[in-house]
């Protein structure tokens, strides 16, 4: 049985998710960030086995048909997938998982560790979001085009999570991820010891 709460937040690309998981990490402590393994190449400035492993197709396959991944799915062209023993390792440890993944992924997690947390970080509004996308200069015209037509699956998608963050400044919705991971640990039905020892 796991013992560490396994926290999941999904959000289209240019949300502002990856800041916001950065400080989630700085400001509350007992969580480890999984680090996914991708077949997307690395963009400038990413380094191999700290924003993702970067494998070849064929890695990918070999460690999902070895069982190695807890999820998987394929997100703008590209293999994306949760390694299994990290996650294992740390939740047993007693630290709280962070799993910054898609919705498809979010739903798989549900499913296998139905006592996930899943949280949706969503942009003030979609012209925001493809100004934020076209800022960030990590995408070609075409893939731009291509995650704003995946944005409005994926935002409904978010009805299937347990909290929705809407991130008009990073400030406040910062605020309202660390109140959610918090509130989730104090949790009556997640305390690891009877009440009367857990208050004794
Ligand atoms: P990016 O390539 O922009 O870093 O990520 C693209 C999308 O893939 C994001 O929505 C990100 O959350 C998602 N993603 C990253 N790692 C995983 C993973 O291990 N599994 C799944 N299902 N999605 C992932």
């Amino acid at each position: 049985m796991s013992k560490g709460l396994l926290i999941v937040i999904s959000a289209p690309s240019g949300t502002g998710k990856t800041t916001l998981s950065n400080e989630l990490l700085k400001r509350v402590d007992g969580i480890r960030y999984s680090v996914s393994i991708t077949t997307r190449p690395p963009r400038p400035g990413e380094e191999d086995g700290r924003e993702y492993v970067f494998v070849s197709e064929k890695d990918f396959t070999a460690r999902r048909e070895r069982g190695e991944l807890i999820e998987w799915a394929r997100v703008h062209g590209y293999w994306y997938g949760t390694p299994k023993e990290f996650l294992g390792r740390e939740l047993a440890a007693g630290y709280d998982v962070l799993l910054d993944i898609d919705v498809q992924g979010g739903r798989q997690i549900k499913l296998t560790h139905p006592d996930a947390v899943l949280i949706f970080i969503a942009p003030p509004s979609l012209t925001v979001l493809e100004k934020r996308l076209r800022e960030r200069r990590q995408d070609d015209e075409p893939s731009i085009q291509k995650r704003m037509q995946a944005v409005r699956d994926e935002i409904a998608a978010a009805a299937d999570y347990d909290y929705l963050i809407v991130n008009h400044r990073v400030p406040e919705a910062s605020e309202q991820l660390c109140a959610v991971v918090t509130a989730e640990r104090c949790r009556m039905s997640r305390s690891r010891l009877p009440l009367e020892q857990a208050i004794s």
